[in-house]
């Protein structure tokens, strides 16, 4: 690969572009905020996007790709290699708080509680940025020495309990194949930087996500004769305690840090009654797939033979959701450049590991991919402060929709340029 050493003379096109398509992106982004659809659940937004797609005139559109994502293949008027582009489609059970025109007031059913749903992490941005790439690139499609391909991925968020779907089913699926990509660029909008400022790190960049459940079974007593029963919340308090030594005693932190938290524990329904069993559940983030195996192995470890040692039983049961978000390190590299000529040398920032999970990371298993972050928040308020993603009060500047425009649209056309 080449580093991009010129002013590439398809950034003024693009920035051209991006000017007169603003408006209609900031519409679409309004349209899929005040529409927002859970995972697996996007039905509306994808047939925007798809109908989009097929109006631009690409040469191939699947939908109900993993359930309900849209796949467009756009070729150039040249051969040339592949390169993809990922947006995801996906709201959240939110109630949202903002007080904009287009606020969402869809409700849902989520876990049995009523609850709003909200694009609190900004995937309505992601897609409608996505569309806005594929509107200019489509209309400079003669010039393009190549193929993009544009993936709406579902179901980012993970899949609604007993459902499979999102990034890990797009590759499945073959989104990555026919013609075979050869690199992949996603973004996220964020509320911790200021909007204009750019975020990237090389290597290990989001955290692996995994949670964990321990069920621990003793024998239920009397309140006041414990001696007559085994007490599982004594023994899983032990074990509480027991996994916090995890990270602090075992793991090699000057390597990767990692994160090992209990988010819920529970047990018993009465103050005089000893119950016969108590859960823990919590997650699990690593920086490295080593680490997380090893941190597995502990969890499993500590609490059965804590419980065995108080005379009770624990069976732990893992779940691995995402892989560590891991930033090809010569893609990287050569990437940073085009986002200096895009957006400005003083805006684009090396940035520290964040241990939120992102399913980007599946695709970059398969190809080497480079994902990073932009800001969003306007740049008169306090990034330090703002409401982050997830939250109910999370809000975009949309200002930020344009510079993610022309970022994804100059990546994609110097990639292109550099491996032709
Ligand atoms: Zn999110
Ligand atoms: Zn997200």
């Amino acid at each position: 690969m080449n580093a991009p050493d010129k002013a590439f003379s398809h950034d003024a096109r693009i920035a051209e572009a991006a000017d007169k398509i603003e408006s209609k992106v900031v519409a679409w982004r309004r349209d899929f905020h005040e529409n927002p659809e859970l995972g697996n659940r996007e039905v509306r937004t994808a047939k925007i996007v798809a109908d989009h797609l097929r109006k631009l005139g690409f040469d191939e559109v699947t939908e109900k790709v993993a359930h309900t994502g849209v796949v467009g293949t756009l070729k150039g008027g040249k051969p040339g290699p592949v390169v993809a582009l990922r947006a995801d489609m996906d709201a959240l059970p939110v109630t949202e708080e903002v007080d904009v025109p287009f606020k969402s007031r869809v409700r849902t059913e989520w876990n049995g509680q009523q609850c709003g749903v909200m694009h609190a992490c900004g995937h309505d941005a992601h897609t409608s940025i996505l569309m806005g790439v594929a509107e200019i690139l489509a209309g400079m499609r003669s010039e393009i020495a190549g193929t993009v391909r544009f993936i709406f991925q579902p179901a980012e968020e993970t899949p609604p309990i007993g459902e499979d779907g999102g990034a890990k089913m797009m590759v499945e699926q073959g989104c990555l194949e026919n013609p075979d990509v050869g690199a992949i660029f996603g973004l996220h909008i964020t509320s911790v930087f200021p909007t204009g400022k750019i975020g990237y790190r090389p290597g290990p960049f989001m955290a692996s996500a995994d949670d964990f459940r321990v069920f621990v079974r003793g024998t239920q007593t009397h309140a006041a004769m414990p001696w007559r029963g085994t007490d599982p919340i004594v023994v899983t308090s032990q074990i509480v305690l027991g996994l916090q030594t995890i990270v602090s005693r075992q793991m090699n932190i000057t390597k990767e840090p990692s994160v090992v938290t209990v988010g819920v524990f529970q047990g018993g329904v009465r103050h005089n009654i000893i119950p016969d069993e108590a859960k823990l559940e919590g997650t699990i983030r690593t920086f490295d797939e080593g680490q997380r195996e090893e941190i597995h192995g502990h969890v499993k470890r500590i609490a059965e033979m804590i419980a065995e040692a108080g005379g009770a039983k624990a069976r732990v049961h893992i779940h691995r959701w995402y892989d560590v978000t891991v930033n090809h390190p010569e893609l990287t590299e050569w990437s940073v450049p085009s986002l200096k000529r895009i957006a400005g040398d003083e805006n684009v920032l090396f940035v520290d590991k964040v241990c939120g999970s992102e399913d980007f990371s599946f695709y970059q298993k398969a190809v080497p991919g480079f994902f990073f972050f932009i800001g969003c928040t306007p740049p008169e308020k306090d990034a330090g402060t703002a409401a982050p993603n997830h939250s109910p009060r999370f809000y975009v500047d949309e200002a930020c929709l344009k510079q993610g425009v022309k970022l994804l649209s100059g990546l994609a056309l110097d990639w292109l340029a550099a491996n032709a």
